[in-house]
């Protein structure tokens, strides 16, 4: 659908538009527009991210032929300008001069919001750095997207970006992350996603909460919770399941109390054959914040085992 179908579909149906509030987005010289582009559905640009792409005099954008399409489907003509991370600081430098020569210029990504995982940051620093007035358009983003539809925690969370390829990277990270109490967010290729997910299980236990979201506003859209073993099992009944583009939102850790682990129970064993059952039960009490209570009815378990095995060696 072209634009001007697109305003008059909205005003028919919903009224919501005044066309001139449409038209009156002006662009400014010598200024840096940060535009958002759908994950997946068209549909999710908004008015003034096609203004502004439709305004400017430059659209600096990751892949020219992906945007190319984006902009065709919108019947909009525009000069692309190739800016990738590869060539991020060598091609902020024709950035910066055109922008100082008055230019206006929109940056886009492949999808979703410039910066997030995606080319920019260098452009936005020099920009701050030479007083180039810089607007961001707020849209899409993978992360928040799925963080919204998550059904965790989102009053307090983290954005993680990509998980590591390498086994060792992989497993220091999670093991870096295994007491953020936040909800964390990550991005996750399809080709490596069990492999984390098992490195999950090994790092932060079966039990972590994970919400698998798959291509978000797209056709085969799949948005899954479950704690992170059952998550794997899921998976593997059906392997379409890991396809497509993934973002993964994961329970932030919270401190178990009164939940008796099997490292609780040897650290008991271990000083129930130095100390008294009293002294051990309070160490162990106050090394794994567990109730002392608990640990005294185990002590008197491991007691009454013991003795039963030293009456029968005799
Ligand atoms: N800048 C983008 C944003 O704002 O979301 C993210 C770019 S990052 C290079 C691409 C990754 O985002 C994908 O590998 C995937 O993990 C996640 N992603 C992108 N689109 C997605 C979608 N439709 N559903 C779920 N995750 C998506």
């Amino acid at each position: 659908m072209l634009i001007h179908e697109n305003y008059f579909f909205l005003k028919k149906n919903f009224g919501i538009l005044n066309m001139n509030q449409y038209q009156e987005i002006n662009i400014s010289a010598s200024t840096l527009y940060i535009v958002p582009t759908p994950i997946g559905n068209l549909g999710d640009i908004t008015y003034r991210s096609l203004s502004v792409l439709q305004g400017v005099d430059i659209i600096a954008a990751e892949n020219t032929r992906n945007t190319g399409f984006l902009l065709q489907h919108f019947a909009i003509n525009a000069k692309l300008f190739t800016f990738h991370n590869y060539n991020e600081k060598q091609r902020t430098k024709i950035l910066l001069e055109q922008l100082q020569n008055g230019k206006s210029i929109a940056l886009v990504s492949d999808a979703g919001t410039p910066l997030i995982n995606d080319s920019g940051y260098h452009l936005v620093r020099i920009c701050h750095e030479c007083s180039i007035r810089i607007v961001p358009l707020p849209g899409a983003c993978a992360a928040i997207t799925a963080l919204s539809a998550s059904g965790l925690p989102s009053n307090r969370f983290c954005y993680e970006g990509f998980i590591p390829a390498k086994r060792k990277a992989r497993l220091d990270f999670l093991q870096y992350l295994a007491k953020e109490s936040r909800t964390m967010i990550f991005y996750e290729s399809t080709h490596r996603l069990l492999e984390s997910l098992a490195d999950m299980v090994i790092v932060w236990g079966s039990l972590r909460y994970i919400v698998l979201a798959r291509e978000l506003t797209k056709t085969w859209e799949t948005i899954y919770g479950a704690p992170v073993a059952k998550l794997i099992s899921w998976i593997h009944e059906d392997k379409m399941r890991c396809r497509g583009e993934i973002s993964l939102i994961v329970k932030g850790y919270q401190e178990q109390k009164n939940v008796l682990y099997p490292k609780y129970l040897r650290t008991l064993s271990l000083l129930l054959e130095e100390l008294p059952l009293k002294k051990a039960v309070s160490m162990v009490a106050k090394l794994h914040s567990v109730k002392k209570n608990i640990m005294y009815r185990c002590a008197l378990d491991l007691q009454k085992k013991r003795n039963l095995a030293h009456f029968h060696r005799k």
